[in-house]
């Protein structure tokens, strides 16, 4: 074991015998050293290894066995932290680890639970595993992982191309629906990254935020990027109103910006690229100014506020995507021109774009016009300060990638999250199909009631009959249209349900592996249409 010492203190490489050494020494603690790494740990995970001071760090996994005490705790805090160094080292090398158990034998070991104190104290001593602002890159892509275990996956997919991932990406919606914070979330990303020895730097979004108090919360939990959803600012209603509705409403605007939207845009035309032009009649552009008025003035205070509290180191996306009519070309004009006039610094924006972008589920409608329409918006875009085209519900999209890459000149940020879920249920339906069949049996049941929550328009009559589908054509359910909805929009439901959380928990520990490989060549794809270039 000296030796092992040595090697550890002069931050050598492991070579296999000593990886093995090293994982027989932590699987040999006996369990008065260490009750939890004394038993079963299954795997160290290479990737994580890291040495500071002489000290080296890394995450370990225990093996399933863990699990049949039937404890959702246990399930979900599979992997520990190990530290290990010849003897105890400094307090100043641990930083503001919490430490769970400390062999007194040499090498000294110590463990630490994957908690949220613990991932702030390793983005102190690791500052690569903190998210940071990906405003300076071109293409980002959002990869929401609502189970907090998918991380893995997405790394080793960005790894293959010129992308930046932005890993940890939730609504407060999302993690209402499941019991997350977003601390959690960052948490989760964090050891994934740590996990995976990612040190190329990736992002963290506080989705879907409408106001300054949870965006407090978002920045609160170390996340750069803020999605500014203006929904309930912007006045959608104002599109039916009569002239001299608007005119009265019009009248009652800020003297400046009355004037501003007179000259600027009264009876003006812009011309974009050669062949394209965009003109308001003086009843549209007052129109637009009372239909987005307030939400351009929040949008700034939103910047103010951002540029005060993380001294400019913030991505702001403004979403405009939550409506029920697409974002018409002259109306994103106004927007972008106005946010740029008000110093609002625009990392991407989110148009709502024709046709439906259902969830996890391929592009429904006219893709000549959707094409048409998305090369309008991305000249917008790159006129009014070369920001970031945001596609939102861009899962499984894959019919329009090639034409969202090629407009956008993959200045671009691309946005998944219940995509990452399904994989995990297509894991199950492949490797453990007596649970997959217990999640759908659930869904079918659940799914009415989520489907207050979403605007789908599966077909649910047409998914066929569990008693009909064989083990080993259980997958074809992730295939059809109808089935990847339903079992999309019952996630709340399924990760409330108390027996099935911690079997889906266990089940995805054990298969991790397989889980990783699937969401690999899952994002694989989703980089790879879009034309990314591959590293
Ligand atoms: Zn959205």
């Amino acid at each position: 074991m000296n030796e092992l010492v040595q090697l550890i203190e002069n931050e050598q490489l492991l070579d296999e015998t000593t990886q093995q050494g090293l994982h027989r020494r932590l699987a040999a603690l006996s369990p008065a050293e260490s009750p939890r790494l004394g038993t079963g740990v299954v795997q160290i995970y290479l990737r994580s290894l890291a040495w500071q001071d002489g000290v080296l760090f890394g995450v370990a996994r225990y093996g399933l066995e863990a699990f049949e005490h039937g404890d959702d705790a246990v399930a979900e805090g599979a992997r520990v932290l190990f530290v290990t160094a010849g003897h105890r080292p400094a307090d100043t090398s641990l930083g503001a680890l919490r430490l769970a158990e400390q062999s007194p034998a040499q090498p000294w070991v110590a463990t630490a639970e994957l908690a949220v104190e613990n991932a702030r104290a390793l983005h102190d001593l690791f500052p690569w595993t903190r998210p940071v602002s990906l405003r300076e890159q071109t293409t980002t892509i959002g990869m929401g992982d609502r189970l907090g275990i998918a991380t893995a996956g997405h790394i080793r997919a960005a790894r293959q191309f010129d992308v930046s991932p932005v890993l940890a990406q939730q609504s407060v919606r999302e993690n209402d629906f499941i019991g997350r914070t977003f601390d959690d979330v960052v948490a989760d990303a964090t050891w994934g990254v740590f996990q995976e020895g990612y040190r190329n730097g990736y992002g963290a979004d506080g989705d879907h935020l409408k106001t300054i108090g949870a965006i407090d919360v978002a920045l609160g939990a170390s996340m750069p990027m803020i999605t500014l959803d203006l929904t309930e600012v912007m006045r959608p209603e104002v599109a039916e109103w009569d002239n001299t509705e608007v005119d009265t409403a019009f009248a009652e605007l800020d003297e400046t910006f009355r004037s501003r939207v007179e000259t600027e845009y009264a009876g003006q035309q812009f011309h974009l690229g050669s062949a394209v032009e965009i003109s308001f009649s003086a009843a549209e552009a007052k129109r637009c100014a009372v239909m987005y008025g307030p939400a351009l003035a929040f949008s700034r205070e939103v910047n103010d506020h951002l540029d005060a509290a993380t001294g400019g180191a913030y991505d702001l996306e403004i979403s405009i995507d939550e409506t029920t009519t697409p974002t018409l070309p002259a109306h994103h004009l106004f927007i972008a021109r106005e946010l740029n006039h008000r110093g609002v610094i625009v990392n991407s924006l989110a148009p709502r774009f024709i046709g439906d972008f259902q969830k996890a589920i391929d592009y429904i409608g006219d893709i000549p016009e959707f094409e048409t329409q998305f090369r309008v918006h991305c000249l917008i875009a790159r006129e009014n300060g070369h920001y970031k085209v945001s596609v939102h519900s861009g899962s499984d999209k894959f019919s329009v990638y090639p034409i969202v890459g090629r407009e956008t000149g993959m200045r671009l940020h691309l946005k998944t999250s219940g995509t990452s879920w399904l994989e995990a249920i297509k894991t199950i339906a492949i490797h453990d199909p007596a649970l997959y069949r217990r999640i759908h049996t659930f869904a079918v049941s659940y799914y009415p009631t989520a489907l207050t929550f979403y605007h789908i328009t599966a077909d649910f009559d047409a998914i066929p009959p569990l008693d009909s589908v064989s083990d080993a054509e259980l997958i074809q359910y992730l295939e059809d249209a109808n089935a990847r909805q339903m079992l999309h929009i019952s996630y709340g439901g399924i990760l409330q349900d108390k027996t099935l959380r911690p079997a889906l928990y266990a089940s995805l520990h054990h298969f991790e592996e397989e889980y990783a490989e699937i969401i690999r060549a899952h994002f694989e794809k989703h980089i790879g249409l879009l034309g990314a270039t591959r590293v």
